[in-house]
């Protein structure tokens, strides 16, 4: 017997159908790449996004022809996230830090019709759009006066004048919920990028999963600015969930420095930010040089790589911020977990809520997570033991776009290529990737336990841990630091502040000083670069 419900379909144009109706009010705040401040409301994004939709229909492009984007986090950008994927095209985030041979090579891959860019990206369109076979119109993100007269880009067209002609009135077509609605590549740290190719469905359910209260916990009364970029994972799926809840928008553009995200979340009283530690980073230091405070900021979700303690504890002791450690991937859409501690953990002492806060959190609704032994056995949830981290649910993918690499599954799971543990909470703590892991005597060393303690030391900016070859031990850790502006420590002094902090055998051999860690175009450590960076290093005592 089935049950008598009515059978709508899971779409991404009903977000913003439901925006316009009962938060049409609510504000979206742009720093644009022309510099200033831009502000207006959910009705004016449904309008616009109305007008893109019409837009293509004139460019006569079919369903599920993809949409590609080269823009910062940005209203246009959104009102792109509605009408493209509204209007059943499918949208393509491309990524502006990658190198322009591998655009022209995903755009490709993806068979992208039209391109919509940021003008700061022009040098990058101007570099591949004679590779761009598929690419048969170019439009740029600006006001027509803002269009140089010789960019070389035939018939390019100016986004203001393309979507200004059009009418604001369109039906949102109905369609099945499980067609293509948006596609990411991964970085591509090994080998050629992959594409994820969400649905509507597994979005529109991935977006209740953000909202909710132990996950991200948006609302019509929070101001969310995601400084993740809108050009990695759908900006963690923040545009979609602040749709459906009616969260204040605020998008940072071009300007990620310390200065600038620390000025907007004062102007614009964000109570919520997201992005990778690298941000945080440079807006701490930011601040602690500035002895400035926060007076409206609530917390921070910090993922996409492993948290440092040192950061967590910045946050919460030096400014009341609550941070939520959270983790996903790129193939997950991509939340998986989010560190939020439940009642038994309030009464803890602060060393122990630590312990706890340093997890990548507990899976959320949808996600189910095992860890597994070299042989495929389950592993327990005892916080103990490690393996591979697997994972399955409706916002999972099932293979790559044009099933590149074959079936990555394994019996009906996903391996992340992350290596974790699982506590009897179900708290899930990455140990480190499975390429990363350093195999020194037969036993495994977390490449992020040995970071976290150097990042620790007063003097550390940035440190990345790698194996290096050893006769003995097969594979030995060494840590290359980044030193803070002004500030010393020498390679005896950090392997000293090891001591007494982890076990001996876990203290790294040595420690190279660099001015930069390599930084990949999602700014997580390469560190198969620093590899390359330090391929003459010799390891003492090999
Ligand atoms: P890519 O795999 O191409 O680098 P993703 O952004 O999809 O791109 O990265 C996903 C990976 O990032 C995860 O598998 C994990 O290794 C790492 N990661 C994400 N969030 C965290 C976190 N909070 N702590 C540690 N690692 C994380």
């Amino acid at each position: 017997m089935l049950g008598l419900m009515q059978n709508h379909q899971l779409l991404i144009s009903t977000l913003i159908e439901f925006a316009e109706r009962h938060h049409g009010e609510g504000e979206i705040v742009s720093r644009r790449v022309e510099g200033d401040i831009h502000r207006y409301t959910y009705k004016d994004v449904a309008t616009r996004s109305r007008q893109v939709a019409n837009a293509l229909d004139g460019l006569k492009l079919q369903f599920s022809d993809r949409v590609a984007t080269l823009a910062w986090n940005g209203y246009r950008h959104l009102e792109l996230y509605f009408g493209v994927s509204g209007s059943g095209r499918v949208l393509h985030t491309l990524n502006p830090r990658l190198h322009p041979d591998q655009v022209a090579w995903i755009a490709n891959h993806a068979e992208d019709t039209v391109l919509c860019f940021d003008m700061s990206f022009l040098p990058i369109v101007k570099a591949v759009h004679g590779r761009c076979t598929t690419i048969k119109h170019y439009v740029a993100l600006c006001d027509a006066d803002k269009l140089p007269a010789d960019t070389g880009i035939p018939g390019l067209l100016s986004y203001e004048s393309w979507i200004g002609e059009q009418s604001s009135k369109y039906q949102w077509p109905s369609f099945d919920e499980n067609s293509a609605s948006s596609m990411c590549y991964t970085s591509g740290t090994t080998g050629n990028p992959k594409a994820a190719l969400y649905s509507h469905r597994s979005t529109m359910l991935h977006a209740f999963a953000v909202a909710l209260p132990d996950s991200l916990s948006l609302s019509a009364r929070e101001c969310i600015l995601p400084v993740v970029p809108m050009f990695h994972v759908n900006a963690w799926g923040l545009p979609y969930s602040a749709a459906m809840t009616g969260a204040k928008l605020v998008f940072p553009g071009p300007a990620m420095d310390g200065k600038s995200i620390f000025d907007l979340i004062e102007s614009e009283k964000v109570s919520c930010a997201a992005g990778v530690p690298t941000i945080w980073q440079m807006m701490l230091s930011y601040m602690q040089s500035n002895k400035l405070r926060f007076s409206t900021l609530k917390r921070t979700v910090i993922g996409g790589s492993a948290c440092p303690p040192a950061m967590i504890t910045a946050f919460n002791d030096d400014y009341g911020i609550e941070v939520i450690h959270a983790w996903g991937m790129t193939e997950m859409s991509p939340l998986g977990t989010s560190c939020i501690l439940k009642n038994k953990h309030l009464s803890m002492n602060s060393e122990e809520k630590m312990k706890v806060r340093l997890k990548q959190g507990r899976g959320i609704f949808g996600v189910d997570m095992k860890i597994v032994d070299g042989k495929g056995d389950e592993l327990p949830w005892d916080g103990k033991a490690y393996g591979d981290l697997l994972v399955k649910g409706p916002w999972i993918i099932s293979e790559y776009f044009k099933g590149e690499g074959g079936s990555p599954l394994v019996d009906g799971w996903f391996p992340t290529g992350d290596v974790a543990t699982i506590d009897a909470d179900g708290y899930m703590q990455i140990t480190d990737r499975s390429k990363d892991v350093i195999k020194s005597g037969g036993e495994w060393i977390s490449s992020i336990d040995v970071e976290n303690i150097a990042m620790a030391h007063p003097a550390v900016a940035m440190a990345a841990c790698i194996g290096m070859k050893h006769p003995k031990w097969d594979e030995r850790p060494i840590i290359a630091v980044v030193k803070k502006p002004g500030a010393e420590v020498s390679r005896e002094e950090l392997i000293a502040f090891y001591e007494g902090k982890t076990a001996k055998w876990q203290i790294p051999d040595d420690v190279v000083f660099v001015d930069a860690i390599p930084l990949g175009a999602t700014g997580k450590m390469q560190k198969s670069k620093l590899r390359d960076l330090l391929k003459d290093y010799k390891l003492p005592g090999a």
